[in-house]
């Protein structure tokens, strides 16, 4: 049996985490959940998720320093991370990708995406190089 997934959900709104642990767990992945890129980049040391969510605009730190943070560290520099934003944008896209998320979700987050999203980043490499 493949091991369960780990899945760290990084986000201030509790609705969203909620949101998205119920979709995430009802997929079969493990849930831990971060309030803002502070406890995330700490959750992220300790426990080395498969797969994070950040969410971009928190209080304490913002989702784009944890990312920086993370892609600092050795230890957790090459976690995916997905930058959860309400930006609408044009440009918004290039922008995320810029700061070196592996790819977005936008608020409100779509619940039929989101499994699919998460199967592609874990399992599917060639797909994911392709719309990155
Ligand atoms: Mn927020």
């Amino acid at each position: 049996m493949r091991k369960r997934k780990k899945i760290l959900v990084v986000e201030d709104n509790e609705k969203n985490r909620i949101l998205m642990r119920y979709v995430l767990e009802y997929g079969g992945y493990t849930v831990l959940e971060a309030k803002d890129g502070a406890e995330g980049v700490d959750a992220a040391r300790r426990e080395r998720p498969d797969l994070i969510f950040m969410d971009v605009q928190m209080p304490v730190m913002d989702g784009v320093t944890a990312l920086a943070m993370l892609r600092s560290d050795p230890e957790t520099k090459d976690i995916k991370v997905v930058a959860l934003t309400s930006f609408t944008m044009k440009g918004d896209r290039e922008r995320i990708i810029a700061a070196g998320f592996d790819d977005y979700l936008s608020k409100p987050v779509n619940t039929r995406r989101l499994p699919e999203l998460v199967r592609r980043l874990l399992f599917d490499e060639t797909q994911h190089a392709k719309t990155a």
